[in-house]
């Protein structure tokens, strides 16, 4: 098993060595075989290479079989030109291991109910898997940037009065069938192993290229008669997540459309720091939490690494095939968090911990459980 670690920037360098231990205490349970290799990426590979995702990482996680990213970004690299900036390097990655299919489980677990803003009834049992696009969409298409006027490649479709001003600024919102196809087919085999339902999240009433998808994920449906379709519009989708989030089973949804739900969603967990993720689709998997490097709280212990441990239990279900291990971190999660908590989820009662020692303490459960 080798596993390719990108720490990246701020609470990336915190978390990531949180997993690590819990790598080392599996590799030491069962007796694997696991190698290591550590690259750079984002504003990191930046300050060292020029470059938020140099050829040395292209070339570890092309040989790896598995790729564990911590986050990038911060704001010393703010001010760079947008094609430049370390969050570059991450869709740089994506699209180098060719991971169309991003899993973002949101799980409230009954230790964490207090956790949330919302109200105990709404959240306790909530389980929701979002399934987002994640190559294609409003983030790639193109035409983009920000052009002078008469630069601008698309002037032929707009009127004289629609393109008053100096400048321009566009993106395209651009998915074909095979796209859909591939990103559907994912969500209704998840939702095969789940509670066989799946919600796809579009804006079909305003953007065709939306209403398209909405077309052809009925078509993938037709191979999966056992599973249950609906369509929601986002931002009936969005409501719905914080009145009822237990009507959602798999959400199936855009890039755009999917990275917004899926905060939406972390929050029902109470909170970001928890939500891990895993990117599929090409041979190797990519797993990293959700949430990006917190520059507000980077550097001083406190973030919260289950969101990165879960990552790696994700990598040992979808990369190794082991979901037996992955069921393993999570019960050791679930019993370090009945008396442990970071600051982010912290509730009375219960004893504060900062990253490292959240990071040992799960590490050392899972040597102690059968
Ligand atoms: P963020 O996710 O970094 O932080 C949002 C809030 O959640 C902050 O208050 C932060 O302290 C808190 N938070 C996040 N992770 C936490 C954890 N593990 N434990 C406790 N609290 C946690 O989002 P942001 O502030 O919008 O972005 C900061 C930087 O991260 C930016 O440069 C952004 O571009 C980048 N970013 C990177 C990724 C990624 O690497 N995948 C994702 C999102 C944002």
């Amino acid at each position: 098993m080798k596993i390719a670690v990108l720490p990246g920037d701020g609470i990336g360098k915190e978390i990531i060595p949180q997993a690590i231990k819990v790598i080392n205490a599996i590799k030491e349970k069962y007796s694997l075989d696991i190698e290591i290799e550590y690259g750079d990426i984002g504003g990191e590979a930046i300050d060292k290479y020029g470059t938020p995702f140099p050829e040395s990482t292209k070339k570890l996680v092309l040989e790896a079989d598995a790729t564990l990213l911590g986050a990038v970004g911060g704001p010393k690299w703010d001010n760079l030109p947008f094609e430049k900036r370390p969050e570059r390097g991450l869709l740089a990655l994506r699209k180098v291991l060719k991971t169309f299919a991003n899993l973002r489980p949101a799980k409230v677990y009954d230790e964490l109910v207090s956790a949330s803003t919302l109200k105990e009834d709404i959240v306790k049992g909530v389980d929701i898997l979002v399934i987002r696009e994640l190559t294609s969409g409003i983030y790639f298409g193109k035409p983009r940037g920000v052009f002078e006027i008469e630069n601008f490649p698309l002037r032929e479709y707009y009127s004289e009065d629609e393109l008053k001003g100096n400048k321009v600024g566009i993106n395209t919102l651009k998915y074909t069938d095979e796209e859909i196809t591939r990103i559907a087919k994912v969500a209704f085999e998840a939702a095969r192993k789940r509670n066989k339902k799946v919600t796809s999240v579009d804006k079909a009433n305003v953007l065709e290229a939306t209403s398209f998808w909405r077309e052809v994920v009925e078509q993938v449906s037709k191979d999966y008669p056992d599973v249950e379709l609906n369509h929601m519009y986002v931002d009936n989708a969005a409501m719905q997540l914080l009145r009822w989030p237990k009507q959602f089973d798999v959400i199936l949804t855009t890039n755009m459309f999917g990275d917004i739900i899926s905060d939406e969603a972390a929050a029902l967990t109470g909170s970001l720091g928890m939500l891990p993720s895993a990117s599929l689709g090409g041979e190797k998997g990519l797993y990293e939490p959700v949430h990006g490097s917190a520059p507000d709280i980077a550097g001083k212990d406190l973030a919260n690494p289950i969101a990165t441990i879960n990552s790696v239990g994700m990598m040992f279900n979808y990369t190794f095939n082991r979901p037996d291990i992955e069921a393993l971190i999570d019960k050791a999660v679930r019993e370090v968090l009945k008396e442990y908590r970071t600051k982010d989820i912290y509730s009375p009662g219960t004893k504060l911990v900062s990253c490292s020692q959240m990071g040992d303490l799960i590490s050392r459960r899972i040597l102690d459980l059968n």
